[in-house]
Order: structure tokens, then C-alpha cells, then sequence
């Protein structure tokens, strides 16, 4: 089942999410809803704030990527194998040069910005058969993990923005939570005027 989007501005994206257990209710729904909402929408990965439930899960499918050809043949075979479903990640380590990337997320739609971050992390989870993992990545699958993993402590990538950046996209971010933006998929915007 496609479920809508929260749009920003919305609470729930700047909660820190709870961790879960294997009881979780209905989870692989949950799960599969993620996937189907994450592809209707063209992105690369959801995470479950993103759809309304603040607990620490996200889904990637780096496999888009792939099809870059600036990479190196050995990155886009890391990105084509690049799906998983990460059940109470922690980044345990990141290091390197922080290098730009221009990013954008489905629930700010229309607005792309470089942001700086590490080359390198370390990731623990569980994925969906409850089994215990240990990641070490680089390059745009760390990017990718990196931009999940925020959502799931509350932060978003504008707020990495420089604070004239910041200044430049408000008006845009103030549309966004008001649901004065064209997008392709299911939205739930906070502040939307009601229909008649
Ligand atoms: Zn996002």
C-alpha cells in the first residue's frame, strides 16, 4: 500500500525515533508499505518518520545510482547490490573527508542543496530476518545511510545548510508545509487547507 508522504514542517520528522522489537505490530507491512511508497515516488530510500511512525527503521535501494557514469565500475557494483532494510541502526564510526553531494529527500520536495558530509561509516542493525549486521561503507551508499539515519534522530539535510542557504529556501521549505508544491506522489502536508 502507497502511504503518503509527511511533508516538512510536520512534527514526527523531528522526533528521535524509538528503537523496536521483533513484536513490533505488523512490521512486515510496515516494511512493505515503505518499499512501495519509496518506489512510487522514484527515491533511493525512505525512513519511517517519513511516512508517520517514529521508530528508528529505514529501507534504501541505492540502485538508481548505478547507472552513474562517473563512478568507478566497482561503485556502481556496491550500488547495485545496494538494498536493505536497516531495523535499529547506529552509526558507530564515521570518518574521512567531508565531500558535497547535491541531495534531496521526498519530503521536501523540489529543493536540491550540496551537502557536506564524512566519506565513511560504520553501521550495526538488524535487518529484516532479525539478523544482527555489521556495515562498513563509502561513497553514496554511506551518503544514502547518512541521510536516513539523520531522519531517524529528528534532522533533516536543510539543516546542514550554510544559514544563508538557510535563508535562501525558507520561503520555499514555508510553501512545502503548506502544500503549495507540485509533486508526483501522495503527500500529507501539515498545513494544507482543507479542500471543499
Ligand atoms: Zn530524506
Amino acid at each position: 500500500m502507497i502511504l503518503p508522504v509527511i511533508a516538512y514542517g510536520d512534527p514526527v520528522l523531528r522526533k528521535v525515533a524509538k528503537e523496536i522489537t521483533k513484536e513490533h505490530p505488523k512490521l512486515d507491512d510496515i516494511i512493505a508499505n515503505m518499499w512501495e511508497t519509496q518506489y512510487n515516488a522514484s527515491g533511493v530510500g525512505i525512513a519511517a518518520p517519513q511516512v508517520g511512525l517514529s521508530i528508528r527503521l529505514f529501507v534504501i535501494d541505492a540502485s538508481p545510482f548505478a547507472d552513474d557514469d562517473d563512478l568507478t565500475e566497482e561503485e556502481q557494483a556496491v550500488l547495485s547490490d545496494f538494498k536493505r532494510v536497516f531495523i535499529n541502526p547506529k552509526i558507530v564510526e564515521e570518518s574521512g573527508e567531508e565531500w558535497a553531494f547535491n541531495e534531496g529527500c521526498l519530503s521536501i520536495p523540489d529543493v536540491r542543496e550540496d551537502v557536506f558530509r564524512k566519506e565513511k561509516v560504520v553501521i550495526e542493525y538488524v535487518d529484516e530476518n532479525w539478523k544482527k549486521q555489521t556495515e562498513t561503507l563509502t561513497g553514496l551508499a554511506a551518503r544514502v545511510v547518512q541521510h536516513e539515519y539523520d531522519h531517524i534522530e529528528g534532522v533533516l539535510f536543510t539543516d546542514k545548510l550554510s544559514t544563508l542557504k538557510k535563508r535562501l529556501i525558507k520561503g520555499k521549505l514555508a510553501n512545502i508545509t503548506k502544500g503549495k508544491v507540485s509533486v508526483d506522489y501522495r503527500m500529507k502536508f501539515p498545513q494544507a487547507k482543507k479542500k471543499r
